[in-house]
Order: structure tokens, then sequence, then C-alpha cells
């Protein structure tokens, strides 16, 4: 097969590992920057070209698209989607993942496990914004917000309601999230290809830390996860449209609650804790279900 990644920097980690595992399967695979692919919009025969070449004849896209390109990455999957090129995930999925409230809405509306989490515009709703989630402690969170920056643990009503007035006069979209205490500053990434977890690791945050992210000083080692996890972060990647997803989930008393989806899952801290194979794991599954033309939506 002739697989073309959507990536940024070839050398990163997970672009060099999904590189090697092509290649060890006998795939011819090619990196392309997606901020120099240009697209021509055509019905009759969409194109793309890449510093002014034509490309044609991929059998499958991998996008590995950071959330600063998600505007113009989706954009172009969309466009190799309507050229019958087999994407891992679709363009729509991705779109639908990188927007947190939205996402949360979807996996509320089929059941699964989310913290309680509330999401308000005027300064004027604090109070019952904060009531409604049951109170301080609380965690909020830019919407915009990755690997950990723009999430705040605030202990008591006061603090809470000085951050939520502070980020809404600078404008930006938060939620407000009950704070789950038990998960003691540790979560567990879900690494799901198609319809199964593929690997999982469970991350903890430093002393005095209650990000988890492996970008703030976590830790990650292998992790055993209970049925009711793996079935959770199956639904929610599915839910999600993902085909490959990193789904994390805080341990709760009442069950596995799920905090993010994301689409572009590294591969570098979960192959190291679980010393697995994943990108060999991801060309697998490209292999079994990539058809050329078969899209589901053409990029809805
Ligand atoms: P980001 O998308 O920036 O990684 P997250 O929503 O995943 O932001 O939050 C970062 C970390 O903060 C999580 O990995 C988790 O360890 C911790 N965390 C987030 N929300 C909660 C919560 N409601 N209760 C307890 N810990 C939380
Ligand atoms: N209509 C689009 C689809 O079928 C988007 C739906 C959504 O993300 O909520 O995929």
């Amino acid at each position: 097969m002739k697989i073309a990644i959507l990536s940024r920097n070839a050398k990163l980690y997970s672009t060099r590992r999904l590189i090697e595992a092509a290649k060890e399967r006998g795939h011819e695979v090619r990196v392309l920057d997606v901020l120099r692919c240009y697209m021509n919009i055509a019905s009759h025969r969409p194109s793309i070209h890449y510093k002014g070449e034509d490309l044609t004849d991929f059998d499958a896209v991998i996008p590995r698209l950071g959330a600063s390109v998600t505007f113009y990455g989706t954009a172009v999957l969309r466009q190799f989607e309507m050229m019958g090129v087999y994407p891992l995930s679709e363009s729509v999925a991705i779109t639908r993942s990188r927007d947190k409230l939205r996402s949360l809405q979807l996996l509320a509306r089929k059941g699964i496990g989310l913290p309680v989490t509330g999401f308000a515009h005027a300064p004027d709703d604090i109070d019952d914004l904060l009531k409604m989630v049951g109170g301080a402690p609380v965690v909020i969170k830019l919407l915009e917000g990755t690997q950990g920056i723009g999430v705040v643990l605030a202990d008591n009503k006061k603090a809470a309601q000085s951050v939520i007035e502070a980020f809404m006069g600078l404008k930006t979209h938060i939620l407000v999230q009950e704070f789950i205490k038990e998960a003691a500053g540790s979560d567990i990434r879900c690494f799901v290809i198609g319809d199964k977890v593929v690997a999982a690791m469970k991350r903890q945050a430093p002393e005095g830390e209650f990000r988890s992210n492996l970008h703030r000083g976590g830790t990650a080692t292998l992790v055993r996860i209970t049925p009711e996890e793996r079935s959770t972060a199956i639904r929610a990647a599915q839910t999600m449209g993902l085909n490959v997803a990193g789904v994390d989930v805080l341990r709760s008393n009442h069950g596995p609650l799920v905090m993010e989806v994301n689409s572009s899952p590294g591969l570098e801290g979960i192959e190291a804790a679980t010393d697995k194979d994943i990108a060999g794991k991801i060309i697998e599954f490209i292999e079994k279900n990539a058809t050329r033309g078969r899209t589901r939506t053409r990029g809805k």
C-alpha cells in the first residue's frame, strides 16, 4: 500500500514509529507537511498539490494533526477523503473530538460516565453554576487547553469564583467540573484501535500536583484495566467516530469517568510503558480496513 502521514514533523517519535512500522510491513510511506498541501476544490476531480507535485495513488492517510493545525489539517484530510483515500480517522471525527464541549455533550447523550460538568458564559451565573456541579472544590478548564495547561483546581468557593471571573473577563470559554479527589492525581490512558483497547497505562502526577499529564511531569506505568473501563473507552472512541483514540479515564468511586478523547494520541509514552508495538498495530488496522473509496461520510 501507499500510505501518507499528515504531520508537521517527520522527526517526532510517533511519526518516526509509524514510518518504521509501515516500512517493516512492506508499505510505501510518505510524510506530508499538512501546511504545504494545497487543494483544488473541484467536484469532478478533486486534487491535492504538494510543493508543485500532484498527489495521487495514495491508498490510506494517517492524520497526526496537532491542535494548532486542526482547521487547515482537517480540510486537507477531507480533500483526501473526497479523492477516495482511506483515512485512519475521518476528518469529521477529528473536528468533533477537538471541541471539548461538543464531545462531552455527545458522550453524555450516549450515557457514558463523565465528571459532572458545567458551562456558562455570563459572570452573573457563576454562583448557580458552582451549585450545579456540586460546589467547590472544582476543576476549571480552558476549552482550548492541551497538555494540562489551562486546567486549574479551585479548592474553595471564593477561589473558584475569582478564577472563573478572571477567565470570563478574558473572553475565553471554560468548563467547570467536579473534582474527582479519589483519582488521587492519576488517570488511565486507554489506547483504542478499532473496537479494542490495545494498551493502557496509568499516569501519576508528581507530588503536590493533580494533573497527571506526562508534559506536566507525570509518570506512566503499565496498568490492568477493568472490563467496565475497557468498554467505556471503546464506546467513547466509537461515539467520536475515531478508529484510533487515546481515551483518558478517571477512576472515581462510581466507576470510570471519561475526561477526554484524543484523536492523535502520542505513541512514545504508551509504547515505553507497555512495551507494545502500537505503531505496528495501527498499520495492521489500516491493512485490514483500507479500501479506496470506503470513507463513510465522504467528508461530511
Ligand atoms: P488536557 O486536555 O489539557 O490534558 P485534562 O482535562 O485532560 O486537560 O486535564 C489534565 C489532567 O488534570 C488530567 O490528566 C487529570 O489528571 C487532571 N484532571 C482533569 N480533570 C479532573 C477532574 N475533574 N478531577 C480530577 N482530576 C482531573
Ligand atoms: N453530521 C456530521 C456527521 O454525521 C456531524 C455530527 C456531529 O458531529 O455531531 O458526522
